[in-house]
């Protein structure tokens, strides 16, 4: 599919456009099917609730909106991961060292919203009911996961340092606006945080977070990372594609969140190796795919994630994190 075609199609569905071109291009996401996993789980006290509300006083701002109340109680208790700029490179494990760690279940959700009439049934697995994505969320903290930072995760595989307990990253893609208005409280509720890969050229458009919600998330300790201008495919750009679809979307992102962008999500989650060095000098220091396999040179820039499912009972998501990491 020429992604020429491809753009003007997501901008009327995004979620059918991108399983097209992954259907397409004759990618294998089976640790996202829907058939795999079906048994039981055991549960464990939710702990992350407690970690995040202890020892903390809310303020009367704080009690007026409960996404701030505890996004200031999270920031007050927990150990900020150091920034990978920080990291001497020769106390950097190798591209092998990092390969053999246990991978980190990582999550991907696009759009979150009940289904209509239209959605073809291959769109839903990029869009998830807001009950059933809510079901997960509760299912990850009644389960006992806490979610993680893209910092937090660098720092794990480049050299050691421990992370909490069952940990988990929970990723946005695309910059849909439900993710803004379903996704933050539900993920405040539970003392989750989010990482958002924005594609700048929707941002302000109707059904897109606009750049003061992106802000927000951002202040929030949320992490926002890049998602290109436009969602071309990384593997066709060349020249001037480098400046439209990273360089210029980068600077965007730095000038919303005054903070250094630093990650990177490949549209459809493809990627080629000429790909790593172009990243690499624009400064950022990790790169997710989705579920296919990771480079084992460079698997910091092949981190895997997982479409978590719309058709995903909370039961089928716990089996699959544990199936697919
Ligand atoms: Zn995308």
């Amino acid at each position: 599919m020429r992604a020429a075609f491809l753009f003007p199609l997501k901008n009327l569905f995004p979620a059918a456009s991108l399983l097209a071109a992954t259907i397409s291009l004759g990618l294998g996401l089976s640790a996202c099917d829907s058939k795999t996993a079906t048994t039981g789980e055991a549960r464990t006290p939710n702990t992350a609730e407690k970690t995040v509300t202890s020892g903390t006083a809310a303020t009367a701002a704080d009690e007026a909106d409960p996404v701030k109340a505890a996004a200031n109680a999270a920031a007050s208790s927990a150990t900020p991961a150091p920034d990978p700029s920080s990291i001497p490179a020769a106390r950097a494990a190798d591209g092998a060292a990092i390969f053999a760690r246990k991978q980190v279940p990582i999550l991907c959700y696009h759009q979150i919203r009940d289904w209509t009439a239209r959605d073809s049934k291959g769109a839903k697995d990029y869009i998830i009911p807001v009950a059933q994505f809510k079901a997960q969320m509760k299912m990850l903290a009644d389960s006992g996961y806490h979610s993680i930072q893209p910092d937090q995760l660098y720092a794990y595989l480049t050299t050691g340092a421990p992370l909490p307990i069952k940990p988990v990253m929970l990723t946005f893609d695309d910059t849909d606006l439900d993710q803004f208005t379903i996704a933050r409280p539900t993920l405040a509720q539970y003392g989750f945080k989010g990482v958002y890969f924005v594609m700048t050229v929707s941002l302000g458009r109707p059904h897109y977070m606009s750049k003061t919600q992106v802000k927000q998330l951002s202040d929030e300790g949320n992490q926002i990372g890049s998602h290109t201008w436009d969602h071309h495919n990384v593997k066709k750009y060349q020249g001037q594609d480098w400046v439209t679809q990273i360089d210029k979307p980068t600077k965007t992102l730095e000038d919303i969140t005054g903070k250094k962008i630093k990650y990177f999500a490949y549209p459809f989650g493809l990627w080629n190796t000429p790909a790593f060095p172009e990243l690499k000098k624009r400064g950022f220091v990790a790169a997710f795919s989705l579920a296919e396999k990771r480079d084992q040179q460079d698997p910091l820039f092949t981190i895997r994630r997982i479409i978590a499912s719309g058709y995903w009972t909370p039961r089928t998501l716990s089996n699959s994190i544990r199936q697919s990491f």
